[in-house]
């Protein structure tokens, strides 16, 4: 894989201003990739930004919630006027909030849904017009786990993954006529601020680490090492699946 390059190719990432996503945006730009770099705390873009700029690439990092269409419809324009064509699209912006089901506020579960769900098809609706026509395109996901495998208190969270599994393989057959491949990555338990509530308690992180054959959490490089991969033109023929990367979670 040390051969991977996305020289000349724009790559918008979702999240970017921490964990997978910031990981998966600092690893396509050191294979070459300009980056737009997506979501709501501007102080922690601009700090990716410049992290990107030291490896000689572009960086666009832009103030957008997800959730909202006017938010990606100005962020896309923004992106159309700096760049003019988008290669390579990750969404991996996500929010989880764990709770049993009858703690859940509607208002929470339309958060988890409008960002986890709902976000991915206002990026994908708003980029794939500056994707067209090039013969090839990327469109990655982060699903999870939770898309394949359950844990109680994840209704919301687990229902936005899996519906993902849908999105992806309907947009899939939409996009291959034109070379776009659109595919999941699904991780197991990676240490990022979404699992903290995990991280902070001795006594759950243990029990997931129990869970997991390999014995370990997952890593940021590992996850954006498969990303790096799937965006690439070896991946050409990966469309409309999910890959699980999970030490073996879901294998049990
Ligand atoms: P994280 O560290 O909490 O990062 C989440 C990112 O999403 C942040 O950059 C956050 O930025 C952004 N975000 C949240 N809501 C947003 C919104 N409405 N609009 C725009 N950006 C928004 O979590 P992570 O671990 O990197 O997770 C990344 C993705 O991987 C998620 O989709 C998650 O479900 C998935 N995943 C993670 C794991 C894991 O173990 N870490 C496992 C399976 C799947 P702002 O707060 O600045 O907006």
């Amino acid at each position: 894989m040390n051969g991977i390059h996305l020289h000349n190719r724009v790559a918008v990432v979702t999240g970017a201003s921490r964990g997978l996503g910031r990981a998966i945006a600092l690893k396509l730009a050191g294979a070459g990739a300009d980056v737009a770099l997506l979501a709501r705390d501007v102080q922690r873009l601009s700090s990716v930004a410049e992290e990107i700029r030291q490896r000689g690439r572009r960086a666009l990092p832009l103030p957008c919630d997800v959730s909202s269409e006017s938010d990606v419809a100005a962020a896309a324009g923004e992106i159309r006027k700096a760049f003019g064509v988008v290669h390579i699209l990750v969404n991996s912006a996500g929010i989880n909030i764990r709770k049993p089901i009858t703690d859940f506020t509607l208002e929470e579960w339309h958060r988890v849904l409008d960002t986890n769900l709902t976000g991915v098809f206002l990026m994908c609706r708003a980029l794939i017009p500056l994707m067209r026509g090039q013969g090839y395109g990327r469109i990655l996901n982060l699903t999870s786990i939770m898309s394949h495998v359950a844990l109680p208190g994840r209704t919301a969270y687990a229902a936005s993954k899996t519906g993902l599994l849908g999105f992806i393989r309907a947009l899939a057959l939409e996009l291959a006529p034109e070379g776009i491949t659109v595919n999941g990555i699904s991780p197991g338990p990676v240490a990022t601020e979404m699992n903290r509530p995990l991280l902070e308690n001795p006594e759950l992180h243990r029990e997931f680490t129990a869970r997991i054959p390999m014995a370990r959490w997952g890593t940021e490089e590992e996850i954006a090492a498969l990303a790096l991969y799937l965006c690439s033109d070896e991946a050409g023929w990966i469309t409309g699946t999910d890959i699980r990367i999970d030490g073996g979670w879901t294998a049990q």
